[in-house]
């Protein structure tokens, strides 16, 4: 960080404030602290009859592998929507939202993904920007060496080992870095 967005001043300093317990950007000038906080990734686990739908990625990172429809929670929308608008821009297939699944803690890139469980209405669905292609799956079908992210492979397993109607979240985390990130 290298500018101060209040008042405009370069004198910043990185320090823990007065009070505080982690250190943070503070401005020289007119003391206005910076928060750093983690990211909200929301999206869904759709399941159609005995089958799972998953994305292929037609983005980077992880281009060409397969994962759960996600993306980043927007400012001033519910969980729950942006997950349906990320599954929508991802595949075209349209949800509706049974339930929280998983809750996902990506510490070392300061990320935390929010997996809901939701009925897909039909099988409209389809490649998007984002999506080379969309599937569905059975159980013995996921491609497992293939999946893009550890979030997506934690969600898959909880969903076949506890099922549907688990009432519970499952919550997990991942302490090393995700393959792709630099
Ligand atoms: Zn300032």
């Amino acid at each position: 960080m290298n500018f101060c967005s209040q008042c405009g001043s370069n004198q910043l300093s990185y320090k823990i404030p007065e009070g505080d317990t982690h250190q943070r950007f503070v401005c020289d000038h007119c003391g206005r602290i910076f928060y750093a906080n983690p990211r909200i990734i929301v999206g869904c686990l759709p399941v159609y009859q005995d089958k799972i739908m998953l994305c292929k990625r037609a983005i980077e990172p992880q281009l060409g592998l397969w994962n759960l429809p996600a993306g980043f929670l927007e400012n001033g929308e519910k969980a729950e929507e942006g997950a349906v608008r990320e599954t929508f821009e991802e595949s075209e297939a349209n949800v509706h939202i049974l339930k929280l699944h998983v809750v996902f803690s990506l510490p070392k890139v300061n990320q935390v993904y929010l997996h809901f469980l939701a009925d897909l209405k039909d099988t409209h669905f389809g490649p998007t920007q984002e999506t080379l292609e969309v599937r569905l799956f059975k159980k013995d079908e996921i491609p497992w060496e293939e999946i893009a992210f550890h979030s997506t492979t934690y969600a898959l397993e909880k969903y076949f080992e506890f099922g549907k109607t688990y009432p519970g979240v499952h919550v997990g985390s991942y302490d090393g870095k995700q393959k792709w990130e630099k």
